[in-house]
């Protein structure tokens, strides 16, 4: 593969992009990401994404991003060179690359952030086989750190639990603080009893995801209940249907939690129709 990339301010084949080994994402995971997923050659949630990442700027004392039109323009022409029909687009921008490794933050003045888009081509995305068949989740401690609202690149335990996960015959895992279900390796948590939706209320403990307003706006407009609290997965295996919701796996049907089959074992109803909706709304709204 040789891709067309971004980093700051070029396009380049991939083989030729460099970040400096100084670079603080590099040395301490300083730094944030957006993912935003293409349908149609088209871009989903934008507007959220970019509301968001500037968020996570903030929180993080980092420089502002380039102008919203600008990164738009970015995102656009990675997708038209790399004629991405579905798929994602990738951002991540960084406290810079300083002349020696310091724990303390660089003057932003000397020190510009580094900015790095790909693309990653992903034919099926919308209808991948995942979602017909539903996913399996194990159940494993959340010991991240306590700032899981901002999207920092600091992925390892998330990689971990995906790895525990594969071990275990699973797909994914759901993550549990003080006996209650935080949030998946890559994606918010949800379990449908009856007609009410229920999954974790913002705050600092999850990220707050874009999917996650969409579907839960969706939800409401399609008469369904949202109960926004704390769930235990016992609550959750006991469950009619699950699912999580991210920008690349949209909304992904759960048919086990650590062992326990959900229902008939199949993709629920409820979570196939909010994919549906999910799908359609996103596709008339993409940019
Ligand atoms: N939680 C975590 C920990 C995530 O990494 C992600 C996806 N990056 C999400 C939730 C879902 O967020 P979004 O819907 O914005 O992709």
């Amino acid at each position: 593969m040789n891709r067309t990339v971004y980093v700051n301010g070029e396009y380049l084949p991939e083989d030729e992009a460099k970040v400096s080994i100084f670079d603080r994402a590099f040395l301490m995971a300083d730094g944030v990401y957006e993912v935003t997923s293409v349908l149609g050659g088209k871009l989903i949630d934008f507007e959220g994404h970019l509301a968001r990442l500037d968020r996570s700027l903030i929180e993080l004392d980092m420089p502002k991003p380039p102008a919203f039109d600008d990164l738009l323009e970015i995102h656009r022409e990675l997708v038209r060179v790399n004629e991405i029909e579905e798929g994602l687009v990738y951002l991540q921008i960084t406290r810079g690359a300083p002349a020696d490794r310091d724990f303390a933050f660089p003057d932003p003045e000397t020190t510009p952030a580094t900015l790095v888009l790909f693309t990653q081509n992903k034919p099926g995305l919308a209808n991948s086989a995942a979602a017909q068949k539903g996913i399996k989740v194990i159940s494993i401690e959340d010991v991240r750190w306590g700032r899981r609202d901002i999207k920092t690149v600091q992925l390892l335990y998330p990689s971990m639990g995906k790895m525990m996960a594969k071990k275990a015959g699973a797909d994914d895992a759901w993550m549990v603080q003080d006996g209650h279900v935080t949030e998946g390796t890559s994606n918010n948590a949800y379990f449908i009893k009856g007609n009410t939706i229920v999954t974790r209320a913002l705050s600092n403990d999850i990220l707050h995801g874009i999917t996650r307003a969409a579907v839960l706006r969706f939800a409401k407009e399609a008469q369904m209940q949202v109960e926004e609290r704390n769930f235990t997965i016992d609550e959750a295996k006991d469950a009619d249907e699950a699912f999580i919701t991210s920008a690349s796996t949209f909304v992904m049907p759960v048919v086990e939690i650590d062992g326990v089959t959900l229902g008939d074992g199949t993709p629920g109803a409820r979570a196939q129709r909010l994919r549906e909706i999910y799908l359609e709304e996103s596709r008339k709204a993409a940019i």
